[in-house]
């Protein structure tokens, strides 16, 4: 018997899912739209089974942030710090690399290295940062720098934004991560973070990485002041660019957090908005492989209802995260692994360690293997 759905409307979205057919821009913003979450929910689990069955990855990561202080000042954001304010930091080179050896327990497979757009930091210090991580822990994979400090440490070198990438790949980095993308839409843009990149130089960046051989993720930050369209052109770019190149992994909404930031009078993200902003990107983003439910943005108890809603990946054990608890957030500042197995497997899912590039970690008491 076929499942009826409160909303009508989403019957012809429903026969372009089933048949595999691309959405288009009205039909991302019908799924936006609807309070139909339920339908909404077996649709994009319906894609979910279909590219990954039950398996739902996770990696053993740590985050290192090596400085908040930043030219730029978003009005979305709680990290970044002027160079002289109370609580601005710079790691020196060693203070990094013993924060990466702190973590280090538990295998991690992975570092997630971003920071501020500092004014004085030399490119030389990200490379030495990077070959220095590198010849220590010579199995972790890198996934450093956003396309926003890119762009801010080719102006720093003088080079291309080409060449910079060639020469951090050259240093260690492995990929990169997603973040820096926020709403794609200028007029949002202007009001969230004026002085970042915009939209098409972040996606032009991200174009360049893919093309010299660095995957990268690709992130949305919501529940600010966009709107629904303003979503479904933030997830067309990405699609587009993604026919092109195919070096996006990963989508990762990420839910604003408002505290102590310039727009702290705007609510928090609701758990239909965080549900929905899952579900919708992963029928839209029909050629993205992943779509992560972070849950250090969504916290756990939603991540794992996300499980059910399209999501196929959790992300990490994170280890000490600075700028979404600078911002509020409430959730722990790590997690073990033992606990998202547990969160995936109470989800009826298959938990898959992964390393970054998604093959399977194979553990023992003491070591770790990488599928190749
Ligand atoms: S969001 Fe990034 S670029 Fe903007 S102020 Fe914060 S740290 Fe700086």
């Amino acid at each position: 018997m076929q499942v009826v759905f409160d909303d009508s409307r989403l019957n012809p979205i429903r026969g372009k899912v089933e048949a595999g057919e691309r959405l288009s821009f009205e039909d991302g913003v019908t799924l936006y739209r609807t309070p139909d979450i339920l339908a909404l929910g077996y649709l994009a689990n319906l894609v979910r089974e279909r590219l990954h069955g039950s398996k739902t990855y996770f990696n053993v990561n740590r985050h290192i942030n090596p400085t908040n202080v930043c030219v730029a000042a978003c009005r979305l954001c709680a990290f970044g710090r002027k160079k002289d304010s109370p609580g601005a930091y710079t790691m020196a080179l060693e203070e990094a690399f013993q924060t990466a050896a702190s973590g280090y327990t538990e295998s991690v497979t992975e570092f997630h290295i971003v920071g501020g757009l500092h004014p004085d930091l030399p490119f030389q210090y990200f490379l030495d940062l990077c070959s220095g991580l590198k010849q220590r822990f010579p199995q972790v994979h890198l996934k450093a720098f956003t396309m926003v400090e890119v762009a801010f440490l080719a102006k720093i070198a003088k080079l291309s934004i080409r060449d910079t990438l060639l020469k951090l790949k050259e240093a260690g980095v492995d990929s990169l991560p997603g973040g820096g993308a926020e709403i794609f839409t200028d007029r949002v843009r202007h009001i969230i973070c004026d002085h970042k990149i915009d939209g098409a130089q972040w996606l032009d960046t991200a174009k360049l990485a893919h093309q010299v051989g660095l995957k990268s993720n690709a992130t949305m930050l919501y529940g600010h002041i966009e709107n629904d369209e303003d979503r479904v052109d933030h997830l067309m770019k990405l699609r587009a660019v993604q026919d092109e190149t195919g070096g996006f992994q990963t989508f990762i909404p990420l839910a604003f957090h408002p505290a102590n930031t310039v727009l702290s009078h705007l609510g928090t993200t609701t758990g239909f908005m965080d549900i929905k902003s899952i579900a919708v990107a992963r029928l839209v983003l029909d050629n993205f492989p992943h779509i992560k439910a972070y849950w250090q943005m969504m916290t756990a108890k939603i991540a794992q209802i996300a499980l059910r809603f399209g999501a196929d990946d959790l992300d990490g054990t994170v280890i000490e995260e600075k700028i979404y608890h600078d911002a509020g957030a409430t959730t722990p500042q790590g997690m073990r692994r033992e606990e998202l197995v547990r969160l995936i497997k109470e989800a009826g899912r298959e938990p898959i360690e992964r390393d970054t590039m998604y093959r399977p970690v194979t553990r023992t008491e003491t070591s770790f293997t990488v599928a190749v």
